[in-house]
């Protein structure tokens, strides 16, 4: 039997309907969240990521600021404008799109921004709550995959999970979070031996690589939740994720499609991080 799609596109427009609910309950409260994004640099994907992001602000009622710099941007000037946003109390996220151009030091300005501004769930503190089951702002990749996996109910207490990519940002908090809801979590890497059967153990199986259709039908036990974080360039200039999406729908239990899974997830959570962000700096008014 082929493969329940776990439809992001969807999941996420709920997501947004509710932020905007809750911005409106705001509002009315004279508090409108305010998002800024840095962006430097040429790259496109970048470009496309933020203009999302961006306009996805504007529907949902968001306030949204970007301020664009040059690849031959310095340092300085970067942690200068971060400064004056962490003083602004009308930004209450702050979103540093990487990459930034070198020589720039990306983890010195991540780093720069204040904890409860960082909407992306980058900085060391918020890492650090996620490690120690605390609350704070985690990262909206690995939150809108779980967000996917418990609107479909995906059991996970007790299950093996398997996640592919040990990034900062995507492979490492995800695994945490997984962790939290009880499932058995081994993270593969580039240097893992024997992936292939270790991906075939999984009940729940994470691709987060950067590497086209990786992840084929040998991987894929039979009934498993496939959850591909991966997009990547094809030649054709067609997107296409981490795994072989056709030869693991036969297979799998449930599976993100690329686009339309995790992609749209990630935009709403970061919403719904900008809405925490006010609504914690918001309480003490109240
Ligand atoms: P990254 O920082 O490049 O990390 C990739 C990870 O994959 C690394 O841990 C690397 O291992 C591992 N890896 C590379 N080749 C491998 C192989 N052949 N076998 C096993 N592991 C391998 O990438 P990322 O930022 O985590 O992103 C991963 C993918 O997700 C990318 O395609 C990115 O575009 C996508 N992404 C999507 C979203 C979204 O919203 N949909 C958000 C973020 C990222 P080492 O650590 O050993 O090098």
């Amino acid at each position: 039997m082929a493969a329940r799609i776990l439809d992001g596109k969807s999941l996420a427009a709920q997501v947004r309907a509710g932020v905007q609910q809750q911005v409106a309950r705001l509002a009315q409260r004279g508090i409108r969240p305010g998002l800024a994004v840095i962006l430097a640099g040429d790259d496109p994907a970048s470009k496309v990521y933020v203009r999302n992001k961006v306009r996805a602000c504007e529907e949902t009622g968001v306030r949204s600021s970007l301020f664009e710099y040059p690849g031959s941007v310095s340092q300085g000037e970067l942690l200068e404008r971060v400064a004056q946003l962490n003083a602004d109390p009308a930004v209450h996220g702050i979103l540093v799109q990487l990459p930034l151009p070198r020589p720039v030091d990306a983890l010195r300005v991540l780093g720069a921004v204040s904890p409860a501004k960082d909407v992306d769930g980058f900085h060391d503190e918020n890492l650090g709550a996620l490690l120690a089951g605390k609350p704070g702002l985690v990262p909206c990749t690995p939150a809108g995959v779980m967000r996917l996996l418990e609107h479909a109910a995906v059991p996970l207490a007790g299950r093996r999970a398997v996640v592919i990519g040990r990034s900062n940002i995507v492979g490492k908090p995800l695994a945490l979070l997984l962790l939290q809801r009880d499932a058995t979590v081994t993270i593969c890497h580039s240097k893992s031996k024997d992936i292939e059967a270790i991906a075939a153990e999984a009940d729940i199986l994470v691709a987060a690589i950067g590497r086209a259709k990786l992840v084929g039908a040998a991987m894929v036990k039979p009934g498993a939740c496939v959850v591909d974080v991966g997009v990547n360039r094809l030649p054709d200039g067609t997107l296409a994720g981490d795994v072989d999406f056709h030869a693991a729908k036969e297979l799998a239990g449930w599976i993100t499609p690329v686009p339309g899974g995790v992609g749209p997830m990630t935009i709403a959570m970061l919403l719904e991080n900008c809405l925490y962000a006010a609504q914690k700096d918001a309480k003490p008014a109240t």
